[in-house]
């Protein structure tokens, strides 16, 4: 059974027992007094008493909370069309999947930017917005903020990360204005329209979502003394650039070929060599998509940037080239010395797609054709197989897309960036994918869940911090908790001297022919110790299983060598310093004279470099103040308001929403006020007092003092009752704080228990 199976269960004890004391509970922490007045009686079951579920702001309050509470409160939630709901420090943000009118408009961010207490209004994601936004104030000194969202693929992210932006360029205004060649600007507009330059070159539909981000990225709002928004900067992560030469089944490329397709007038169309109705392999047809309609948008927000009208002519005939690329073909000749073969039709392609790159056309088809192999001094040339060439020109394409993206984002910062002197503080704004579990992973689910990882130990850190300052104001030992964090994982993926990423780089560097044969065999041999790892032998298909915190996910072996290794073939890289397209000559010639020894495209290996990128901003996180965004895509098809549990308390899962109930689950999940427990559990000692004559406290008179004696009184009795003198188990079970009385599970069933008794 999974980890995450066994905390399913946790919540069928709920489902199947003890439903009367979680009414109680539950009504002992309700924020709504309608709960509170009915404390007496009878008490209803907390599950069946859905008609207030979805009155309940925070999470945490549904109390004790279970995955079956939060997710009955959540569905109660989004039934009655409320998407936002608090989970303690995290606020969880159901998709709706269709517009909601005056949810985001301007009068309601200044309403919450306006209100003395924001908190106290209905959860929303500007909540979150301008809690950050004060907090940067800090209380002594000012205090950079992060504002993380996670969630699946189409859970709302991408949507929210641009509603923070929105909310920020709005109520931060600085209408400053910034000048690049002919346009002028103010910096709110640019740094918005950032978005849709990135959307459009890194954005796709897929079968997950219409507009899924096929990269990760983390955008720094710039700050200045009066808190203003004067710039902004942007990082991004892991572009999946094999979308560009192989888009999986039922899936589209990159948006900007198709806004290019539909947007192009006819001169461009004759420009790109992209006559209406002509095929690109490359761009296979699937459902239409409202992003594909953007191509205006997509350039005026290149003009606002300041990218230029001859810039961006570069860069449409670099991607037209691209396409071109993709329909050429090989086929194998006879003689397996001789170069592959490329019919007529693969000709005029290939020719085309050297007129747009501005390569020579010779030379571009002798690349694809042709590997150079070196020995000592000399060069050899050896005709590569039809498979290789095919490779060759996927490697072409994608090293491009690769390579202008990145080219992109720097043109982006340089636009977006204030002056260093100009501010002091930021806010960052991560939107990076969440954990993924698909039939077949390979290195970029690794990579992806590895980070998933380490925003999970963050977060739990940060969530403990919350939890133990909760129990040192009410006076409480925190080291009662003991909770083990993910760090096993993490050290099985990354650690030293050997784990995944040790063993897959060492095997990268020593290019063996039969890499995967090795690296699994290295794999079981020398990470055989650590129980996060394992292996079915039987299977077929060689791979490893990682227990995630989130789950178990299986990792195919085949081709994860190669993948890390991502090697782009020298003569490529030749060829494209060779380009009379001035932005692909510099991009190409740059990148060479930042690494002379060409590290740069060919030697870092995927891992090392996401690693690095990954830890550069978990530095970054560690200074800064968190706020966690945990979107959930309630129903798998997008459909308007539909939710479906099983969906939902995956993704909880995923997104240590149940971590952190665990976590409460480790320390004292249940905490009662004083005089609600006493209301509860007095006549117990009542009872208990009336055998031995003396009387019990009148509860709605008296203060806390007493109140809080009266309190431990009563716990005596029962725990002596119970356990006699053995002290240990009275302090694991229950404690008293200043207000409040904090319990686990088992010592609620025990005064249950007595109390039926009695009555
Ligand atoms: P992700 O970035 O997590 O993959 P997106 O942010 O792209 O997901 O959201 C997917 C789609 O869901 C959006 O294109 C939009 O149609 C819809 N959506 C997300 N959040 C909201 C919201 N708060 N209100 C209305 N529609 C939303
Ligand atoms: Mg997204």
């Amino acid at each position: 059974m999974s980890s995450a199976d066994t905390r399913r269960n946790v919540g069928a004890r709920f489902r199947n027992g003890g439903g009367t004391v979680k009414g109680f509970v539950q009504r002992v922490h309700s924020p709504h007094p309608s709960l509170n007045d009915s404390l007496e009686g009878e008490l209803q079951d907390f599950l069946t008493d859905e008609d207030q579920l979805h009155t309940y702001d925070d999470l945490t309050k549904v109390n004790p909370v279970t995955p079956t509470t939060v997710l009955k409160c959540l569905q109660a939630r989004y039934s009655v069309k409320v998407f936002y709901t608090h989970a303690g420090c995290t606020l969880v943000a159901l998709n709706p999947f269709q517009p909601i009118p005056d949810l985001y408009s301007l009068d309601v961010m200044k309403e919450y930017h306006c209100a003395p207490q924001p908190k106290e209004f209905k959860p929303h994601i500007f909540i979150v917005a301008e809690e950050a936004y004060r907090n940067v104030r800090g209380q002594l000194e000012p205090v950079n903020q992060s504002l993380v969202v996670s969630g699946e693929s189409g859970a709302g992210k991408t949507w929210t990360s641009r509603c923070l932006m929105k909310y920020y360029a709005t109520v931060a205004a600085s209408s400053s204005v910034v000048k690049s060649q002919n346009t002028v600007e103010r910096i709110e507009r640019r740094v918005l329209d950032s978005n849709p330059i990135m959307e459009a070159f890194g954005n796709a539909c897929t079968l997950r979502n219409n507009n899924s981000s096929r990269f990760g990225k983390y955008i720094q709002l710039q700050l200045d003394r009066c808190q203003l928004l004067v710039g902004a900067s942007v990082q991004t992560y892991l572009l999946e650039k094999t979308r560009v030469a192989c888009p999986p089944d039922n899936e589209r490329n990159f948006h900007i070929f198709y806004q290019m397709m539909k947007g192009a007038t006819d001169e461009q169309r004759k420009e790109w060599k992209m006559p209406r109705g002509q095929r690109f392999t490359w761009l296979p047809k699937s459902e239409k998509t409202l992003e594909e309609d953007c191509f205006h948008e997509t350039v005026e927000a290149m003009v606002h940037l300041g990218i230029n009208a001859e810039r961006q002519r570069q860069i449409f005939r670099i991607l037209a080239g691209i396409l071109q690329l993709g329909n050429v073909n090989f086929s194998s000749s006879a003689d397996e010395s001789q170069l592959c073969n490329l019919d007529e039709q693969s000709k005029d392609f290939s020719q085309r797609a050297a007129e747009l790159l501005c390569v020579p056309a010779e030379e571009l088809q002798t690349c694809l054709r042709v590997r150079t192999l070196k020995a000592g001094k000399q060069s050899v040339l050896k005709p590569c197989p039809q498979a290789e060439c095919s490779m060759r020109r996927d490697c072409l394409a994608k090293v491009i897309y690769a390579q202008l993206f990145e080219w992109l984002v720097t043109f982006i910062n340089n636009s977006i960036c204030a002056d260093e002197s100009m501010w002091c503080n930021f806010i960052g704004v991560l939107d990076v994918y969440g954990f993924e579990c698909f039939h077949i992973n390979n290195l970029e689910q690794l990579c992806i869940n590895y980070a998933n990882e380490k925003l999970q130990q963050h977060f739990v850190a940060h969530y403990l911090r919350a939890q133990q300052e909760e129990y040192v104001s009410e006076g409480l030992q925190w080291s009662f908790v003991k909770y083990q964090d993910n760090q096993s994982c993490l050290d099985l993926i990354e650690g030293s001297p050997v784990s995944v990423f040790s063993l897959l780089n060492e095997e990268s560097r020593l290019n063996r022919v039969s890499d995967t044969k090795t690296f699994r065999t290295r794999l079981e041999k020398e990470l055989c110790g650590n129980a996060n790892i394992s292996w079915d032998k039987f299977s077929k298909e060689p791979h490893f299983t990682v227990a995630h915190y989130a789950g178990k996910v299986n990792y195919q072996i085949q081709g994860m060598v190669e993948k890390n290794k991502d090697p782009v073939p020298p003569e490529l890289i030749s060829l494209l310093q060779k380009s009379d397209n001035p932005l692909l000559h510099q991009i190409f010639t740059d990148k060479e004279t930042e690494n002379p020894t060409n590290k740069g495209l060919s030697k870092v290996t995927v891992v090392s470099k996401f690693k690095n990128s990954l830890e550069s901003l978990m530095r970054i996180l560690h200074t800064t103040t968190p706020h966690y965004t945990r979107c959930i895509k309630p129903n798998p098809d997008c459909k308007p308001l539909t939710f479906q549990k099983e969906e939902v308390i995956m993704q909880l899962e995923a997104c240590g929403i149940v971590e952190t109930i665990h976590i409460s689950a480790a320390g004292f999940p249940i905490r009662i006020p004083f005089k609600d427990f006493m209301q509860r559990y007095g006549l117990i000692e009542k009872y208990s007092n009336s055998m031995s004559g003396s009387c019990c406290v009148d509860v709605e008179t008296d203060s806390n003092g007493i109140l809080r004696q009266e309190v431990e009184k009563l716990l005596s009795v029962v725990l002596h009752k119970a356990f006699d003198l053995d002290s240990e188990k009275h302090n694991s079970w229950v404690h008293c704080g200043r207000t409040k009385v904090f319990l686990t599970q088992s010592m609620l069933d025990l005064l249950e228990d007595q109390r039926k008794k009695i009555l």
